[in-house]
């Protein structure tokens, strides 16, 4: 017998005091009063963050000093860390190293996968990506397509032509795909593995970017075939702004690629301070110079709570939230301008629900003022990140119904609420 459910605020508090991941909450410091729906773009803290901090700045360096390279294991970091972060996306030992930031591991990535392709495909000189891909990484690739002065170029592809396999765009010119696994705008999530297969099958090689999927959902970099991938640790890993990114690298590859930025740290034997480089074996040889130590330590409490968690649990939770978010828009803001962004389809969706209305910005800006904390993308998109070690189906809930006051008394038509700071 299917049970007839009334969707009301005390059903989605039931939900929440059923919800196995309810605990993780406690492990994380939000203000009072605040609803935090940005997690996909800077992941809440965690407790325990700023005590790491206090240890590390007041014990390891200055207590320490210099001897915390040894002592404290400040050299190890990129790679203890790099563990951390492939238990979370399937990327076996041995193959990532959290550093940089993902702008400059994507750059490092393209490169040595474009160098890989000289030697097994030297005519090739396409590079695809989306075309809504977040822009950095568009960025970065046009640069070091110039940088390489060789006739590569950049070529953006829709969002349905990756879904298909690339049935138009894929030709013998292409070496390389860069992809970013879920849709920073959308939330479209694409399937790793068989548009990986559709990229081999062309003779290109594979890199994907999980700033949008890593420590939402389970991932299976190995399984799944990449070549190479990227990633953030500051947005569903709760690493804190700025943390440093991660860089993988699939184990056939692994001892053979050539990264540009070939600092002392990529190096096999770093204090020799030889003047002949030799890259370090495996995947130390993705690093470059000194890391900011404060940040990467903070970095690791957030990636401590991930491996807590079970990704299959986290994923579950995620697309109850994001389910429940849609059928409250649809059915209470129905007689509004809203339309939902996201795809519907599970195996479609990553962990945010996205919706356009024209005066998205300033119906943002009325959320942000009472404490619901969401964020607005160019054009016309209110984007709610849903995080589901600290977010609860009552939050949804409260959100949408806020929502609906702001649209029913056009709340957010005030000077106010039309202001643009720097970051939106
Ligand atoms: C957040 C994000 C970035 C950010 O890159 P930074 O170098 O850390 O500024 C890059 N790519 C994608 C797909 C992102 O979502």
């Amino acid at each position: 017998m299917t049970e007839l459910t009334v969707l009301d605020r005390a059903a989605c508090q039931r939900r929440d005091a059923d919800d196995p991941l309810r605990g993780f909450r406690d492990d994380f410091i939000i203000p009072t009063d605040t609803i935090y729906l940005d997690g996909n773009s800077l992941g809440a803290r965690p407790k325990g963050a700023a005590e790491r901090a206090a240890a590390v700045i007041e014990d390891e360096w200055g207590e320490g000093l210099i001897r915390s390279w040894n002592t404290a294991g400040w050299f190890e970091l990129p790679a203890a860390l790099g563990e951390k972060v492939s238990g979370l996306v399937g990327g076996g030992d041995g193959s990532t190293v959290v550093t940089d930031t993902t702008s400059i591991n994507l750059f490092k990535a393209a490169s040595a996968a474009l160098r890989i392709q000289a030697e097994d495909r030297p005519e090739r000189r396409v590079i695809l990506t989306q075309r809504e891909n977040f822009p950095s990484d568009i960025y970065m690739l046009q640069g070091l397509a110039e940088q390489l002065d060789d006739g590569y170029e950049v070529r953006l592809v829709d969002d349905a032509e990756v879904t298909a396999g690339f049935p138009t765009t894929m030709t013998d010119e292409v070496a390389l795909v860069v992809l970013t696994h879920v849709n920073y705008r959308t939330g479209r999530l694409f399937d790793m593995r068989s548009t990986t297969e559709a990229i081999h099958a062309g003779g290109a090689l594979a890199i994907w970017d999980l700033c949008h999927s890593a420590g939402a959902l389970p991932i299976d970099l190995a399984g799944g075939g990449a070549d190479m991938a990227v990633g953030c640790t500051y947005k569903f890993l709760n690493g804190g702004p700025g943390s440093p990114a991660f860089i993988w690298v699939a184990e056939e590859h692994r001892n053979r690629f050539a990264q540009p930025l070939s600092g002392w740290w990529s190096h096999a034997k770093p204090f020799e301070m030889s003047p002949g480089y030799a890259p370090a074996e495996g995947i130390r040889r993705f690093l470059t110079g000194t890391q900011g130590i404060v940040s990467m330590s903070v970095a690791e409490v957030g990636l401590d709570v991930a491996a807590r968690a079970d990704m299959g649990a986290v994923r579950a939770k995620s697309l109850e939230l994001s389910d429940l978010f849609i059928e409250l828009v649809e059915t209470r803001l129905s007689h509004h301008p809203v339309e939902i962004v996201t795809p519907r389809e599970h195996e479609h969706r990553g962990s945010q629900v996205s919706i356009a209305h024209e005066e998205g910005f300033a119906i943002m800006s009325a959320l942000i003022a009472r404490g619901i904390i969401g964020d607005y993308r160019e054009p016309s998109i209110l984007r709610f990140g849903l995080t589901p070690l600290y977010l609860g189906f009552a939050d949804v809930w409260d959100t949408v119904e806020a929502l609906r006051d702001i649209l029913d008394n056009r709340l957010w038509d005030t000077p106010e609420f039309k202001v643009r700071g720097a970051v939106t």
